[in-house]
């Protein structure tokens, strides 16, 4: 699968098929806590980075094995960086609803919500996760490193706007670096924005996986939880979906796991969960493909993740 992969077990979302509308790594941000490194082209050009054809023939064939399609409980379009920057979003969305009766979900970091066509095609999506890490412009702009012309006011009537023109859901995610976004004017800020917006969920997270840069760090659990106590609004820290076990975990294969650690750096234990594998096999194949370079290891809190290399 080149556009395609999992499904994989999102913490947000579930047993979820990832699309990948850009190829690695292009955004209109450069997050310091991105766990897929830093970003190669920081831009805001909306363009047909892949061919919109070659994606929807992927989902087609893929939804052609009944058995696979079974697993997905989610249909989630992201990207190897900002997914609305491909031009074709809408019409991919389109394809999907057409295609199956899954739920369609978007992850946006918010930067084109100012642009009408960009909301127009977002309000197509059954539940749209946008993120705002900061309020304050200071923070903001440490926090995700953005683009020259991106406006933090932009984002956040954006969003407002998308809340009141979108028919499904809008699941705000808001990830908390140490000593970066976590001051008490940022939470007055993030409150501000937040009764403007009126998401209908707000996740809290904080740098699980490893970052682009070393010195963005984890809240504690409990600095996590005191500081969604303060949300205004329905807040929530982000935790593991538990996904039912398969009744046989299957052998793995190094052409699902590739794809899957070439988006975001995952544990042995995300990829059995996500893909149903069996724990002792996936480790082996991980320990052939690390000896091969196809693979490395990076160890964060306390935890063996693994991704495929930059090229
Ligand atoms: S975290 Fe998302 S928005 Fe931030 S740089 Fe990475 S891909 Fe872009």
């Amino acid at each position: 699968m080149k556009h395609l992969f999992g499904p994989v077990n999102s913490r947000r979302l579930g047993l979820s098929l990832g699309i990948d509308l850009l190829p690695r790594k292009i955004c209109s941000f450069d997050c310091i806590y991105c766990e897929l490194g830093l970003t190669t082209e920081l831009t805001c050009a909306r363009r047909e980075y892949i061919p919109t054809g070659a994606i929807c023939d992927e989902l087609d064939r893929f939804l052609a094995d009944p058995n696979r399609a079974a697993r997905v409980d989610v249909f989630t379009i992201t990207a190897s960086g900002e997914p609305t920057l491909h031009r074709g979003l809408g019409e991919i969305i389109r394809h999907l609803r057409k295609r199956t009766d899954r739920p369609v979900s978007v992850l946006t970091n918010g930067s084109l919500l100012h642009l009408e066509e960009v909301r127009r095609e977002l309000a197509l999506a059954d539940i749209v996760v946008p993120s705002l890490d900061s309020a304050r412009p200071e923070s903001f702009r440490k926090i995700n490193r953005p683009a020259r012309e991106v406006e933090l006011e932009g984002i956040i009537n954006g969003l407002a706007a998308l809340r009141q023109e979108g028919h499904g859901q809008m699941w705000l995610e808001i990830l908390f670096v140490k000593g970066v976004n976590d001051t008490a004017e940022d939470i007055v800020a993030l409150n501000r924005a937040l009764r403007l917006i009126q998401p209908h969920r707000i996740q809290c997270n904080t740098v699980a996986r490893p970052p682009a840069e070393l010195f963005a760090k984890m809240l504690t659990p409990a600095a996590l939880r005191d500081i969604k106590e303060q949300l205004a609004g329905p807040a929530a820290t982000i935790v593991d979906f538990a996904s039912p076990a398969p009744a046989a975990p299957r052998l793995p294969v190094a052409s699902e796991i590739l794809p899957m650690l070439q988006r975001r750096p995952c544990t042995a234990g995300d990829i059995c969960q996500a893909l149903g594998t069996e724990r002792a096999t996936t480790e082996e194949l991980l320990a052939a493909l690390l000896k091969d370079s196809l693979v490395q290891q990076i160890n964060h809190n306390n935890q063996d993740y693994y991704q495929v290399p930059n090229e």
